[in-house]
């Protein structure tokens, strides 16, 4: 059937970029597989797991939001910050939740709700993402 290639790029680097089977990414409308040949697209990305397989084995990368592009074979996918499962910190994840929870359950008036709403949901995804190397 043929591979893609996905390349996962951040602000600070290549996260990934590799021939791919297929790959499935956090839509913010849902999961949406992309498989070898797919048509031209763009979709913006939620907080989640990018999966991807490369020889018969999946690999999970975290991604905090962004942009899929998918033209001629190619899968970008641009996110403001990325990790492999393999590279997360989940002890940096950690103290990053409980910052957040802690902000969040203080409703202090100036607090920024979205802000810490959106750091919350990156650190557990972080954690979840972990768990699944
Ligand atoms: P923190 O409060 O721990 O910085 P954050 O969600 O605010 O977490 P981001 O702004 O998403 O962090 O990312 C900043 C940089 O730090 C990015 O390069 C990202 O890949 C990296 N990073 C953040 N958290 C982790 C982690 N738990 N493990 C590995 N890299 C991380």
């Amino acid at each position: 059937m043929g591979t893609l290639q996905l390349e996962v790029v951040t602000p600070d680097k290549t996260v990934v970029s590799a021939e791919v089977e297929m790959a499935v990414c956090p839509g913010v409308e849902g999961e949406f597989g992309v498989l070898p040949q797919h048509v031209s697209m763009l979709s913006a990305l939620k907080i989640g797991d990018l999966r991807y397989r490369v020889n018969g084995k999946d690999e999970n990368v975290f991604i905090s939001g962004g942009f899929a592009d998918v033209n001629n074979n190619v899968l970008s996918v641009l996110a403001e910050s990325a990790e492999l499962a393999t590279d997360i910190d989940t002890a940096r994840a950690q103290a990053a939740k409980e910052r957040a929870e802690k902000r969040l359950s203080a409703h202090d008036d100036s607090l920024d709700e979205t802000r810490a709403e959106a750091a919350l949901q990156r650190a557990v995804t972080r954690l979840q993402v972990a768990q699944l190397r």
